[in-house]
């Protein structure tokens, strides 16, 4: 046990005493002789390792006056380490109030050290100002006295617990309706060196009746008028022997009172639930310290509205230290989604930083003040999720990227090589992309919400990838039909090709409805290809009039070429020729003729030359015999400009025109000339014939 003074050495507030014993053994001046509250208590009671005792700790005060042996009790009883009056010199000990922790117990001790001085105003100050400060946070305060002092209504002990009323109806008085048990404390009376002679019973008569008395006494606010002790204060006595006298008997009682604070199975065990100031060990020194500021500036201290700021502060500390952890998690994901990365199981991440957010915070300021500790709990929710929302919606952005892509990307892969099936292709790389997207949307969603929170909501995201996806599908089905129409407009080159070379060169008057015919029947069989390939493409009916009107147009233009193939000058005037000669070279029965003198060349030459120069007019225009075989390109297909470079407008009728008036008179001159060479070709043989 220690002895001795230590002075008022300034560096009791700042540093703990060690006493050689490890922190458990510490003590601490809360409050100095300048009535400084300490900072360091925060410290010291994480250093006895009590910070996270939760409501698992007592408090116990002493009072009484100067030299009654507090100091030895405490230290018997709870092993603590107060300074002990040096008996040789006869010194008092710092003033103030200390604390130390009980040993192998949850106990915060607290030694209040006072002065008999009770004449000197100055005193009595402090006095009032620690009976306030440990009435609010203490469940037993030992009033500590001599039997011999029991009694006198004058002495020192009845001022102090005069003070210990007034004090508590301040603290506690208008709310005890409200909230009956936290207010409530025990009073434990201890008479030192109890001699015997008049029975503890008898002591305890006296001293309640003085209560009793100084209860009367003091005046109370109108309002509490009718309180009664027992209303805020539990009594309880014992009596100690003399410590020298009856050293023996003194260190059995001692025992015997320690096992009623240390002992719960003990039927007089002292701390009952009932004591305890609700205030968290976590909470301890930031109450003890702003009830002593309140008490030195002489502001009125009501307990709940204490604990209430007490359960502000507290949570929002535990509330920062709870998201800054989380903030810790949160961070390093913040870069890649910025960066446009989908991180894997984001959401299973996320919940769980939120969930030991809220486990850590729920774990330390639960015990706090309810109302404070739910609205903080809101509070702070709101922060995480603000925290948490951001890095959802980037992931759902990024996660919409990354599906579009990879569903270009298939559609890519799907139409590569002949075989396949663009619808398939088209609605599987879909279904993929936006079930990918949901699976990985749900997986990030921190908060399941049924009520109708907006908060974690993917499914506009989703819907906002639909529509791009359809529109990527729409310009694929677009190009895909694009290039059915080239195949097919160069199948139906292929298949118009023959028929009409055939009928062109025959030049039989139906000529043209063969033509025609040809061609509408090509074209019959290329639409209704097309048709059925455009369904399995899902075209809309404005795409398929769209492709037929090209598709059309192309054919008509493919036919016009092939015509005017058939009917270039050289093979035209070629044809003439032919047809010319056929009838002037060989007679009816296809036999060359060989022209005597007396044969009517002149005849022949005029007749052939006749029907040939018939032709002329034919191939000019393209007229059906039979004037329902006519074609006429519909209006749609004949402004339709799809797939072909722009040209000017596009004028059906004259495309029905094979050669103009003036281009049918140079033809029919280049013909003559044909002509004229045979017929005198042939007036010369029958010279050449003649002179033989
Ligand atoms: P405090 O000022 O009330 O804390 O008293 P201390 O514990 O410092 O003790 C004051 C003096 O009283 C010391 O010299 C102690 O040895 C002595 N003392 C302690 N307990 C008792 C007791 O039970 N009876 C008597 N007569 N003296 C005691
Ligand atoms: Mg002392």
């Amino acid at each position: 046990m220690a002895s001795g003074s230590t002075g008022t050495s300034g560096n009791a507030l700042a540093h703990p005493m060690a006493n050689g014993h490890g922190p458990l053994s510490e003590r601490i001046q809360i409050i100095n002789d300048e009535k400084q509250f300490t900072p360091e208590l925060t410290s010291q009671i994480e250093r006895w390792g009590l910070r996270d005792a939760g409501f698992n700790y007592n408090i116990v005060a002493v009072f009484g006056s100067q030299s009654t042996g507090k100091s030895t009790l405490l230290n018997r009883l709870f092993g603590t380490t107060f300074d002990v009056m040096d008996e040789t010199k006869r010194q008092q000990t710092t003033k103030g109030i200390w604390m130390c922790r009980g040993k192998d117990m949850n106990i915060m001790v607290m030694d209040v050290e006072g002065t008999d001085g009770r004449e000197r105003g100055e005193d009595q100050d402090f006095e009032r100002k620690s009976a306030l400060f440990s009435l609010a946070s203490s469940e037993v305060l030992i009033i500590n006295l001599w039997e011999h002092q029991v009694g006198l209504y004058q002495g020192a002990n009845m001022g102090l617990l005069k003070t210990v009323f007034e004090v508590n109806l301040g603290l506690f008085g208008g709310k005890k309706a409200q909230d009956g048990t936290s207010g409530r404390t025990l009073l434990l009376f201890v008479i030192r060196d109890h001699i015997g002679t008049t029975p503890l019973a008898n002591l305890q008569a006296t001293l309640s009746s003085d209560l009793q008395k100084i209860w009367d006494s003091f005046s109370k606010p109108a309002e509490l008028n009718d309180r009664q002790l027992s209303d805020y204060f539990d009594l309880a006595f014992t009596a100690l022997p003399h410590k020298i006298l009856a050293a023996d008997q003194f260190e059995i009682e001692t025992r015997n009172l320690r096992g009623r604070f240390m002992d719960k199975a003990n039927p007089e065990y002292l701390f009952k639930p009932l004591y305890h100031k609700r205030i968290p060990a976590d909470g301890v020194a930031f109450y003890m310290e702003n009830i002593w500021e309140q008490v030195q500036s002489n502001k009125d201290l009501d307990l709940p509205t204490q604990q209430e700021l007490l359960a502000q502060f507290r949570c929002d500390e535990i509330s920062a230290v709870a998201f800054a952890e989380f903030n810790e998690q949160a961070k390093p994901q913040k870069r890649p989604i910025e960066a446009g990365k989908v991180v894997e199981r984001l959401g299973g991440m996320m919940r769980g930083w939120r969930t030991t957010a809220l486990e850590r915070y729920d774990r330390d300021a639960s015990r706090y003040h309810q109302g404070v500790y739910k609205r903080k709990r809101t509070d702070l929710i709101v922060s995480l999720d603000a925290t948490l929302s951001p890095l959802f919606l980037g992931q759902l952005k990024n996660l919409h990227k990354a599906c579009l892509g990879a569903f270009k990307k298939a559609i890519l892969e799907g139409l590569k090589g002949e075989e396949y099936n663009f619808a398939d292709v088209v609605s599987k790389a879909k279904a993929r992309c936006e079930n990918d997207f949901a699976e990985d949307a749900k997986e990030s969603v921190v908060v399941n919400s049924e009520d109708g929170n907006t908060e974690w909501n993917w499914q506009e995201e989703l819907e906002l990838l639909k529509e791009e996806v359809k529109s990527v599908a729409d310009q694929c089905r677009k190009d895909e039909t694009k290039k059915m129409v080239n195949a097919i407009e160069r199948n139906f080159k292929k298949q118009i090709s023959e028929p009409v070379e055939l009928a062109l060169n025959r030049g039989s008057p139906n000529m043209w409805d063969q033509v025609l015919k040809a061609f509408q029947d090509t074209l019959d069989k290329v639409e209704s290809t097309y048709l059925t390939k455009a369904t399995s493409f899902n075209c809309t009916e404005e795409e398929n009039a769209q492709s037929l009107a090209a598709l059309r147009r192309r054919a008509w233009q493919a036919l016009r070429s092939k015509i005017d193939e058939q009917t270039a000058d050289s093979v035209f005037v070629g044809r003439l020729r032919v047809h010319f000669e056929e009838r002037f070279r060989y007679d009816e029965q296809g036999v060359p003729r060989v022209w005597k003198p007396e044969d009517d060349i002149d005849g022949a030459y005029k007749k052939a030359k006749d029907q040939t120069s018939e032709l002329i007019p034919l191939y000019s225009k393209i007229v059906p015999l039979d004037s329902s075989m006519a074609y006429t390109l519909p209006p749609d297909a004949i402004s339709s400009d799809y797939g072909s470079s722009l040209e000017d407008a596009f004028d059906f009728e004259s495309s029905l025109v094979v050669f103009s008036e003036t281009k049918a008179l140079d033809l029919a001159a280049k013909f003559r000339k044909d002509a004229d060479l045979a017929y005198v070709e042939a007036k010369r043989s029958t010279v050449s014939s003649v002179a033989q």
